[in-house]
């Protein structure tokens, strides 16, 4: 990487507390406060350590397929007819998702801390598949909470994690996804904490989860940095991904936040559209508050109760948005909308039949504002957009939307 195209962020937030302004920080059980603290001061010290950062980008290069490409969607753009749109390809790691990146960090970071044993939640499965990956690979034995609804739409990353050895643990409580098998993960942390480490999967959680997953999605942002300079020797004018708990989003925008001339767009889950109990859109009529160990903005009712959320896709339908999305956000410095399940299918089915590329659903939201804003803008202008992740995990979901008449596939 030469000079000139390194990044000039400033890596200076979180503080020491774990706050990005007054959002993050550490709402947690007494009991695992030794454990985030034995586990912030150990990155720490990896992340100045030469050979953990050797053996982590040559597994990012050799196991998981970096460099990922930076790929100009030439007749997607010819058809929008305004701003020349870059797809950064985190589709085509193994695994097929950007979560690799983080899982793998999070394993080598274990291996330091001498943890055998390794717990990880999962929503539609595509965290849960990448943790059993890298579990496997690093002989650890490997618990995954899903949701017993979330198991159901989400066989086939249930049969892939089994294959690799994982033990899936279906969780009933509540609305039965995400936010009860986070609950039941941080359970079995603080009964196992000894010999397990809780590999979590987005920007979100108690300090220092959601500086250490961005820092491991980082590579996103760098890489694309670097890549737009050398194919079109100037900065994109606008970075768009789509924001769950926001670890895709934060791993590309985060090399350019010191470049003011950089838009970006993070893109929620609109669902049926912004009532109550349909969508996941925190910016969208959330409020500010605490869950699950950070404070951030989330859907709640007046009491605090958490309410229930909609999406198309599981991987965005979380309750809370990871809280250096909070502060950016606070700050004017990065700007979020939503896309409905319509608007995101729409894209879905765009981006497959001109590009020949079948992104994930939860990718397809942030396809969905690219499709309503590129023709805005003007031809010498530039997007990247996060292709966070490749849609075989959903066909047979879009199927029953985009093609009706086909005999539904058994997942
Ligand atoms: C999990 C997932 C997301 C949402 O998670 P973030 O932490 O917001 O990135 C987005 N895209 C894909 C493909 C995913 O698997």
């Amino acid at each position: 990487m030469s000079a000139v195209t390194d990044s000039p962020t400033p890596t200076t937030l979180p503080d020491e507390s774990g706050h990005f302004g007054t959002f993050g920080g550490r709402f947690v059980p007494e009991t695992l406060m030794a454990a985030l603290k034995e586990l912030t001061s150990e990155y720490e010290k990896a992340k100045a350590d030469p050979a953990f950062q050797e053996e982590l980008s040559n597994m990012l290069a050799d196991f998981c397929g970096r460099e990922t490409p930076l790929y100009f969607a030439e007749r997607w753009t010819e058809q929008l007819g305004g701003a020349k749109i870059f797809l950064k390809r985190e589709d085509l790691l193994h695994t097929g998702a950007h979560k690799i990146n983080n899982a793998l960090g999070q394993i080598l970071l274990a291996k330091r801390l001498g943890k055998t044993r390794i717990i990880a939640e999962t929503g539609a499965g595509q965290h849960g598949v990448a943790t059993a990956t890298v579990a496997a690979r690093f002989g650890m034995k490997c618990i995954v909470y899903m949701g017993s609804i979330d198991m159901e739409r989400q066989h086939l990353n249930v049969v892939r994690m089994r294959l690799m050895g994982a033990e899936v643990r279906g969780v009933e409580a509540g609305q039965k996804t995400l936010k009860e098998a986070v609950n039941e993960a941080l359970r079995d942390w603080v009964t196992n904490v000894e010999d397990t480490h809780y590999i979590l999967g987005s920007a979100l959680g108690p300090h220092p989860y959601p500086m250490m997953v961005r820092d491991f999605h980082r590579v996103i942002g760098t890489e694309a940095r670097r890549q737009i300079l050398a194919k079109e020797d100037k900065l994109p004018d606008l970075l768009v991904a789509c924001v769950g708990g926001g670890s895709n989003a934060i791993g590309l925008f985060h090399p350019f936040l010191g470049d003011d001339s950089v838009k970006m767009m993070g893109v929620e889950a609109g669902g049926h559209g912004i009532v109550k109990g349909d969508h996941a859109a925190r910016f969208q009529g959330g409020k500010l508050g605490v869950l699950q160990g950070t404070k951030t903005w989330l859907l709640a009712d007046d009491d605090g109760q958490i309410e229930l959320t909609h999406s198309v896709s599981a991987g965005l339908d979380y309750a809370a948005v990871g809280p250096e999305h909070a502060f950016l956000q606070s700050e004017g410095r990065v700007e979020y909308t939503y896309a409905t399940d319509d608007e995101a299918l729409a894209a879905f089915k765009t981006l497959s039949e001109i590009e020949g590329i079948i992104p994930a659903l939860e990718t397809s939201h942030a396809l969905a504002y690219v499709n309503k804003v590129a023709s805005t803008m003007s031809k010498d202008q530039i997007i990247v957009v996060s292709l966070s992740g490749r849609g075989d995990k959903d066909v047979a979901q879009a199927a029953r939307y985009l093609l009706p008449d086909e005999k539904p596939l058994e997942v």
